[in-house]
């Protein structure tokens, strides 16, 4: 999915327009400068085509003076973005810190389309011209707070996007690690691209996802795909500690994924903010992994790995699908499953069954734990099949959606478990009437 970034000056408008994309209000938006906002991401379509939206200017950074600000952003928006979207206020003309974000986004080959926001009538929409200085070709008028001039503005983006036939078809398989700053992703990475059976392809700077490193794995003849987070590969971007950042990066990480790692810090037990990151992958509907990362920090008896195990499972209830691995990025220990369980958790979250398997499956659920009766009315399901994979996907005819309730739903999902292979992968059934 292509992802466009807002950026600008502060208080040009950024989130008022982000809130208008994505059709919703969720952040605060008042005429003062430096409010906080809620969400900075989002999903958003125009024209039938999707995209992701971010508001750079919701990347808190105010420990910073204000033109360190302004540069980091602009700068996020040109390593995250496939189109850049600069926003300038046109109740005035350029200022100097207009010409600032000009000339770091002068810097990137992305298309960035110039919009110039406050244009409520006739006669302001007469200084968009002043704009032209900037040299990002023609200015487009608009007005967040109106909503007008929103929809030529998303045609000039969607034309932007880059066309498929740009990239290669790439079905190597893409995983990430996210996880708390310090739990040891860079190191897992890092070991990880290190074995001599692994041929890393992509140069810095060749492709479009240049942090993203492709790779080939000798040992299990397959092509993979390692997705970045925050300065995993390139440390030392100021920017890079900034909370909503490493949210940003983890979410758009996770995006991109087949499956991700969410990688705990054994040393540490289970945080808050862990449970937070995993919340995403799991919502996502990707494939999740959990790596205890650094086990070797750790003094162990018989029972440590099993009450590891316990706590995880008390803490993630969400995840039980998800295996659990004991790792350590700094000796090594167990790092080789670490791509052999994406392979599995993968084609898991690839596979298919055939509709005559579900509903075998189907009549020995239902003589296992008869469906609920609601009311008087019993759950009649009458065929199960499945209509989609990444996650699998199931659709159950029935006699009344209402009738499926979440526990009848979670003992199907569990039958289809025990049954079939989805170690990893989410599973998602929707009821469908049937006529
Ligand atoms: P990131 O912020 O999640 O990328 O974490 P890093 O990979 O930078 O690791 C943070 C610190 O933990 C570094 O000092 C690493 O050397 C250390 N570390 C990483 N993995 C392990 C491990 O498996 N065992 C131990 N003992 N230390 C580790």
């Amino acid at each position: 999915v292509p992802v466009v970034a807002l950026v600008g000056r502060p208080n040009v408008g950024k989130s008022t327009i982000f809130n208008r994309i994505i059709n919703e209000r969720l952040s605060i938006v008042e005429d003062t400068p430096g409010v906080t906002r809620d969400r900075i991401y989002a999903r958003a379509s125009w024209l039938g085509k999707e995209f992701r939206l971010i508001d750079t200017g919701g990347i808190d950074m105010s420990d910073e003076p204000m033109t360190v600000q302004i540069k980091n952003q602009a700068e996020i928006a040109i390593d995250e973005a496939d189109v850049i979207v600069f926003i300038v206020n046109g109740q005035n003309s350029v200022t100097k810190e207009d010409e600032d974000v000009a000339k770091i986004l002068y810097r990137t080959k992305k298309p960035v389309i110039l919009a110039v926001n406050k244009a409520d009538n006739p006669e302001q929409r007469q200084t968009i011209y002043d704009f032209y200085s900037l040299g990002f070709g023609d200015p487009n008028p608009v007005s967040g707070s109106q909503g007008t001039g929103l929809g030529d503005l998303l045609d000039e983006v969607v034309k932007a996007f880059p066309t498929e036939d740009t990239h290669e078809v790439d079905d190597s398989i893409k995983f990430s690690f996210i996880g708390r700053p310090n739990v040891g992703k860079s190191s897992l990475v890092n070991a990880i691209l290190g074995d001599d059976r692994v041929i890393v392809s992509n140069m810095e700077g060749t492709t479009r996802d240049a942090i993203d490193t492709k790779y080939y794995d000798e040992r299990l003849e397959k092509e993979f795909t390692m997705i970045d987070t925050a300065g995993i590969r390139k440390r030392g971007k100021v920017y890079e500690n900034t909370e909503k950042y490493s949210v940003l990066r983890a979410l758009s990480a996770i995006d991109k994924s087949d499956v991700v790692c969410v990688v705990l810090n054994a040393e540490e037990g289970i945080r808050e903010q862990d449970k937070r990151v995993a919340g995403y992958a799991h919502n996502a509907g990707k494939g999740v992994i959990i790596v205890v990362n650094k086990w070797d920090a750790l003094k162990k008896d018989t029972h440590t790995m099993r009450d590891f195990e316990n706590q995880i499972r008390d803490q993630f209830q969400y995840l039980s699908y998800a295996p659990i691995l004991f790792t350590s990025a700094i000796k090594g220990q167990r790092l080789e499953k670490i791509p052999e369980l994406v392979t599995k958790v993968y084609d898991n979250r690839h596979r298919r069954i055939q509709s005559a398997m579900l509903n075998d499956l189907l009549l020995r659920a239902t003589s296992i734990a008869p469906t609920p009766v609601v009311n008087g009315k019993r759950l009649r399901i009458y065929y199960m099949t499945q209509v989609a994979i990444q996650p699998p996907t199931f659709v159950v005819f029935v006699n009344d959606n209402e009738l499926l309730h979440f526990s009848y739903e979670r003992f199907l999902i569990n039958q289809l478990r025990d049954t079939f292979d989805f170690e990893g992968t989410p599973i998602k059934i929707l009821p469908r009437k049937r006529k």
